[in-house]
């Protein structure tokens, strides 16, 4: 049985700590407007864990939330204004941006919202329209 991980995280300053236990539901690049609009990057890198998975340890009176839609908590540090990570409460889940935890091995499984992509990516990894069906999205594959 392999030992499940565990990865320290922080903001851009370092006042926000924060460790994520266990393992990655799922991993991978996010293309859609709000990840990119967010993130202030063609793409979002994210790894997807169980909300229970992740702890602060340090500075949770610098985070601050913002919610566009009840579908994601988007935190980060008032301090420095680094992201940390997303909240989906929907799915039970929080979105640690891979770049946060550098500690973390970053195996991407799949792209997601591909068809909102300002920039393609020729890896061979599958290429989906949305989300995946089990997510509420149509789970359709599209061309790289
Ligand atoms: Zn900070
Ligand atoms: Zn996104």
């Amino acid at each position: 049985m392999e030992k499940a991980g565990s990865y320290h995280g922080s903001c851009f300053c370092g006042a926000v700590r924060f460790i994520v236990s266990g393992e990655p539901v799922v991993m991978g690049y996010c293309h859609c407007e709000s990840c990119r609009h967010w993130s202030a990057a063609p793409v979002n890198a994210f790894t997807l864990w169980p909300a229970d998975g992740v702890r602060i340890t340090q500075g949770a009176d610098r985070i601050a939330t913002y919610a566009k839609t009840p579908r994601s908590n988007r935190k980060w540090c008032t301090s420095c204004g680094g992201h940390v990570y997303t909240e989906h409460p929907g799915w039970g889940l929080t979105d640690v941006y891979a770049a946060v935890i550098p500690g973390l091995h970053f195996q991407p499984g799949v792209h997601v919202n591909y068809q909102e992509r300002v920039l393609r990516i020729e890896d061979g990894l599958p290429k989906l329209k949305d989300i995946p069906k089990e997510m509420g999205g149509s789970g359709e594959p599209v061309a790289e």
